[in-house]
């Protein structure tokens, strides 16, 4: 069951090339791998797919909304996982957690509570919950970056190159909490690591000059990668 549908999808930035050409994607529930090199388009595509910038032409649907006409109901529906989780406050993990599901509009405190607390458990994170994220190490920030996705149960998550900067080990317990986010979501794994993909995700497309130009299964695609 397809539910994000891109259809032929333009980005060209005004003093560069075109970083999205009729781009085409029918995306079911589960992890999807993007897979490309460094310049392929794919951070662009994500932005756009999270609604943080336009395209120049084409269309996105999600559970048949058109997010681009609709931005907002695709926001109330989505957790952004940014490639570093750029903000290293001083204040405590749990704290910072509080914070952001306020701005997700989970305005109940006794169900934001409930929320962070059971976040921080399933991202290991409970006993570190008093420290300040600043402190963390690389594989926990990651972790804190999924806790904060997760906010609010969103349907649709976004991950842009998450495992970018960690080590052999913090990339399996990555992967390991990636993969029991669940399959009644969609998770977009945008990655240029082949193992990312071939590890986690079912489907996968290959993005390249900003056009896809594969797509289908890893086990079969990556042997040709
Ligand atoms: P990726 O995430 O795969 O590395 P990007 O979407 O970041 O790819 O970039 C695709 C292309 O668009 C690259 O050639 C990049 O230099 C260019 N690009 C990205 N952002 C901008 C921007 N804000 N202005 C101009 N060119 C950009
Ligand atoms: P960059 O070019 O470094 O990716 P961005 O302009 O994409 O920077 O975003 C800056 C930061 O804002 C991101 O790293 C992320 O932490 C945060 N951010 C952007 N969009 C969202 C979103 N939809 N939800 C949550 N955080 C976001």
């Amino acid at each position: 069951m397809e539910r994000l549908y891109i259809r032929n999808l333009d980005k060209q930035y005004t003093r560069g090339v075109k970083a999205l050409s009729g781009v085409n994607l029918q995306i079911p529930n589960g992890m999807f791998g993007l897979l490309g090199p460094n310049g392929a388009g794919k951070s662009t595509l994500m932005r756009t797919i999270a609604t943080l910038q336009q395209p120049d032409g084409g269309e996105i649907l999600f559970d048949g909304t058109d997010i681009l006409k609709d931005p907002q109901a695709m926001r109330r529906q989505l957790g952004y996982l940014p490639q570093d989780f750029g903000v290293y406050p001083k204040v405590s993990a749990q704290d910072l957690l509080e914070h952001l599901a306020v701005l997700k509009g989970i305005l109940e405190p006794k169900e934001r509570r409930e929320q962070v607390l059971a976040l921080l458990q399933q991202t290991n994170l409970y006993s570190a919950r008093k420290q300040a994220v600043s402190t963390f190490s690389g594989g926990m920030r990651q972790r804190f970056g999924i806790a904060q996705a997760l906010l609010g149960n969103p349907q649709l998550i976004i991950a842009d190159e998450p495992t970018a900067g960690l080590d052999p080990e913090e990339r399996n317990r990555f992967h390991d909490l990636l993969s029991e986010i669940g399959e009644q979501v969609v998770v977009i794994l945008s990655t240029h690591i082949v193992e990312d993909v071939r590890d986690l995700c079912p489907q996968m497309a290959v993005l390249a000059g900003g056009k896809i130009i594969l797509q289908g299964r890893p086990s079969t695609l990556t042997a040709s990668l």
